[in-house]
């Protein structure tokens, strides 16, 4: 299979370092409900899931979720609620709509909660090996020290020190803060602000990073060098970049990951779809019109690495292509014993061409009609066999 690795640029042939392929993807901080986007995202890894395991390869798969942050402490705060209560809640919200969806749970859903004392560890030896300095109760990873720091932001057309700081300072993503050295530092540690919540360290009560909390979790679940990272686009700069920084400089070990697999944003109306927009198409309200299976379509229907609009009559036709497989399942009835072998052949091509599940859906299309016009319960129980691939229940 060939996969393309947004770290090099171009596309490789997959080949997993042993007989479990290491999948870790970026999950979401709970504090709002999911969105088109984020199931472009997590559909995208549980497709790839399904379809490393049908071709024979043993999974182990990781998600974190960002239970403390900024943003669950404001909104949290907005609501009247605790910061874990509406963790809770979203977490609850987040399984239920990805179950909906027929995606799967990860092996390991892990909260930075509960990894505190392992990003201790981390952030503690990257101080020890001059990586990171301490400062009134924070703890900052040092930009300047590491002359290899950005190598995945060169990806997104960011050269150099002047560019990323440019792109950080126009996004916001690296806070202001007077204890850095750099602008471009990042904290792996937080010192406690007033009434915010907080855990001990050897600096004092404060609370994890974000960026660290991936690193952590990713080496702590599948070991120093693992298969597959992935995430959504907008996360190559700067969490994974800093990703790889705190990894490779605490594990000594590079690559840190074999494959960078990044999925496009998401657009409506012409804008990216952000909880800061206000411009989303929750799963939650698209399942009341439409089926699982019309949603999962709509999404395959977009290779998972390029940006793309939702417009309403995708989600129609999503539907009648979901509605064309179920004809076919009415076709064939229960049996399932169907061979295809050129539709069989035509489908794994384009799985193996960097999962290119739209051309995979057009075939599946085609061969669904074609079926459905010659009564050939074979090739309909090839389709339905290979929708199964997809994740498709018809
Ligand atoms: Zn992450």
């Amino acid at each position: 299979m060939k996969l393309f690795n947004t770290l090099t640029q171009s596309l490789q042939e997959f080949v997993p370092l042993d007989d479990t392929v290491k999948i870790y993807v970026c999950g979401v901080t709970p504090y709002d409900t999911t969105h088109l986007g984020h199931a472009f995202t997590y559909l995208t890894f549980d497709t790839l899931m399904r379809y490393l395991e049908y071709t024979g390869h043993k999974v182990k798969y990781v998600q974190n979720v960002t239970d403390i942050d900024d943003d669950v402490i404001r909104k949290a705060r907005e609501l009247g609620m605790q910061w874990d209560e509406l963790g809770n809640r979203e977490i609850e919200r987040f399984l239920d709509d990805t179950d909906s969806l027929n995606i799967r749970r990860p092996d390991v859903y892990a909260r930075a909660t509960d990894e505190i004392e392992r990003i201790i560890e981390l952030a503690q030896a990257l101080v020890e090996r001059g990586y990171a300095y301490v400062n009134e109760g924070c703890v900052f990873y040092d930009v300047k020290h590491d002359t290899e720091f950005g190598a995945l932001a060169q990806s997104i057309g960011l050269n150099d020190y002047q560019s990323m700081l440019a792109i950080a300072n126009e996004r916001g993503n690296f806070p202001e803060d007077k204890r850095k050295r750099d602008p471009l530092d990042f904290v792996l540690w937080q010192a406690q602000a007033p009434g915010e919540p907080a855990w001990e360290s050897p600096w004092g009560a404060g609370r994890p990073g974000w960026h660290v909390e991936c690193s952590s979790m990713s080496m702590h679940y599948l070991g120093q060098q693992i298969d597959i990272h992935g995430g959504g686009a907008d996360l190559t700069f700067p969490h994974h970049t800093c990703e790889i920084a705190q990894s490779e400089h605490y594990s000594g070990k590079a690559p840190f990951v074999r494959t960078w697999m990044h999925v496009g944003m998401v657009y409506q109306d012409g804008e990216k779809m952000s909880k800061s927009l206000g411009n989303l198409t929750l799963v939650r309200n698209l399942l009341k019109e439409y089926s699982a299976d019309a949603i999962r379509i709509v999404l395959q229907n977009h290779h998972y690495r390029y940006p793309w609009e939702c417009f309403p009559e995708d989600l129609k036709i999503a539907a009648d292509t979901a509605q064309l497989f179920k004809q076919v399942r009415e076709l064939i009835g229960p049996r399932l014993d169907g061979e295809n072998t050129m539709l069989h052949n035509r489908f794994i091509a384009a799985m193996e061409n960097d999962l290119n599940t739209p051309e995979a859906l057009q075939l599946l299309k085609q061969s669904a009609r074609e079926a459905l016009d010659t009564r050939d319960k074979n090739l309909g129980a090839e389709v339905l066999r290979l929708t199964g691939i997809l994740g498709l229940t018809a």
